[in-house]
């Protein structure tokens, strides 16, 4: 069985892949490079809005297999508030 840390460690690894490199870029550009919260442009990360599990083999879905419409762009002050603030749903697929 796997443990929650194995897998959230595994997961930071697909955020390195350039697959995630590519989706994050675009979806930077769609949202011009701002935050979608505040309108800053320093220190940009790209927020999933829910996190979808594999029933497969227990693993998240890869960070690029994502709609669009679920990723969005968010400073890091805003991304670290919007963390503590909501729980990030996870759902089986
Ligand atoms: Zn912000
Ligand atoms: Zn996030």
């Amino acid at each position: 069985m796997r443990t929650e840390l194995n897998s959230s460690t595994k997961y930071a690894e697909l955020l390195r892949s350039n697959q995630w490199l590519e989706k994050r870029k675009q979806i930077l550009i769609r949202d011009n490079y701002r935050c979608l919260s505040c309108g800053s442009s320093y220190g940009l990360e790209v927020h999933h809005r829910q996190y979808i599990l594999a029933s497969k083999n227990g693993d998240f879905l890869k960070p690029w297999k994502y709609a669009n419409l679920n990723l969005i762009t968010l400073c890091s002050r805003c991304h670290q508030v919007g963390h503590k603030k909501f729980k990030v749903p996870v759902f089986n697929v």
